[in-house]
């Protein structure tokens, strides 16, 4: 029987629903003639701190540049060392070797796929100037928990929120918990525009200069350079669409999380897969749906892999984040990680599998998920 493909997300249904409030907002800034800064980017950034519960918002060209800009107003660099976990994006460990500093790695808690809040206190040495926690596939970390050790060790806390806008720990939505909170707003995050672009929150006002500094080459006046910078900037059309979809954000939030109900129901009880939980006390926002296929294979190719090729043949494009553990990649050689070191993440690495999920995935599409997945496993 011929299947429809599933996508693991679908951009176009979104944008058909708001078509006419995204082509509105792009096409009066493309009349207005003003393409870089401008009201359209200092009122989408005041709309975000309001959103996330920061005094300011700083936005910037990327998640990852935001990363970057939050280390170097921080003033961390070479010496150094930051803690965080090797079960991540590439950018969260590549913007700490940016600066000049050391990432340290610490295992992840097998039921959050977030670093493992017990074990960063015994990575904490007189060089660790900060962690960031990364709130992966929208699943807050115990935010309570770090913001305790990091008060303990004098240390700072970068919220990685790129996964997770509007996720929240108790009552507070994350990037507004730690010194400085970072956003990605790639297409494919829960608030993702039309490009790149990324923004950084903070309850700081001097670190928020800072980073408006850092962002704009070193200067706070124009043609002044005080400091090495960088050309870092949110432009404007991405801003107006950020607006439109911000207001969006809440409904689409409570989506993901009907379809991750929904998941939850159609899969249970299935052998041999662990379903995703919601740590207690916390509100996921569901980047990703991801399940854990324990390994019953010896061979190269895991029972996660022979999985993902069924679903595949039978229109069901799932993915995998992340096949590589960070502290096994080529790039992060040198730091002396070897194979074992985490042994959580790695067999996560192994493991996951995360399932089509957008606000718009329909039941029909989850039925038809359920159906090959439980058919395979049968
Ligand atoms: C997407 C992502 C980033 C980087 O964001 P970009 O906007 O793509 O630069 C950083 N950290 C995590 C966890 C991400 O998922």
């Amino acid at each position: 029987m011929p299947v429809n493909t599933i996508p693991p997300v679908d951009l176009v249904r979104q944008y058909k629903l708001i078509s006419d409030e995204i082509d509105s907002a792009v096409l009066e800034v493309v009349r207005s003639g003003r393409y870089i800064g401008g009201a359209v980017v200092s009122d989408f950034e005041q709309q975000l701190a309001e959103y996330v519960g920061s005094s300011d918002c700083v936005s910037c060209n990327s998640g990852t540049d935001a990363l970057y800009l939050a280390l170097k107003a921080l003033n961390i660099g070479p010496g150094d060392e930051v803690i965080t976990t090797p079960f991540t994006f590439i950018a969260t460990a590549e913007t700490i070797s940016l600066v000049g500093a050391k990432p340290v790695f610490v295992d992840i808690e097998r039921d959050t796929f977030n670093i493992d809040v017990e074990a960063i206190e015994a990575a904490i040495t007189p060089q660790t100037k900060a962690i960031i926690p990364v709130h992966l596939f929208g699943q807050p970390v115990n935010m309570t928990r770090i913001m305790d050790i990091a008060q303990t060790y004098n240390i700072y806390v970068i919220e990685d929120c790129a996964q997770g806008t509007g996720a929240k720990w108790g009552e507070q939505i994350v990037g507004s918990i730690g010194h400085v909170g970072c956003f990605s707003f790639f297409p494919t995050k829960n608030l993702g525009t039309c490009g790149d672009g990324g923004a950084v929150t903070t309850n700081d006002q001097a670190i928020a200069q800072k980073i408006q500094i850092i962002k704009e080459h070193g200067s706070a006046q124009r043609y002044y350079h005080d400091v090495v910078g960088i050309n870092s900037r949110l432009d404007s059309i991405q801003a107006a669409i950020l607006q439109v979809k911000l207001r969006y954000l809440n409904q689409w939030n409570e989506q993901r999380r009907e379809i991750a109900q929904r998941y939850h129901q159609l899969l249970a009880p299935i052998p041999g897969i662990q379903l995703p939980q919601e740590i207690k006390g916390g509100y996921h926002v569901w980047n990703q749906y991801t399940i854990l296929v324990e390994n019953k294979s010896n061979q190269e190719t895991t029972t996660r892999d022979n999985l993902r090729q069924k679903l595949q043949e039978n229109g069901v494009i799932s993915m995998i984040y992340y096949p590589i553990p960070l502290h096994l990649q080529k790039v992060y050689e040198s730091l002396g990680y070897q194979k074992g070191d985490f042994s959580m993440t790695e067999k996560a690495a192994k493991e996951v599998l995360s399932l089509p999920m957008f606000p718009d995935l329909t039941l029909e599409e989850q039925e038809q998920i359920a159906y090959a997945l439980k058919d395979y496993c049968h």
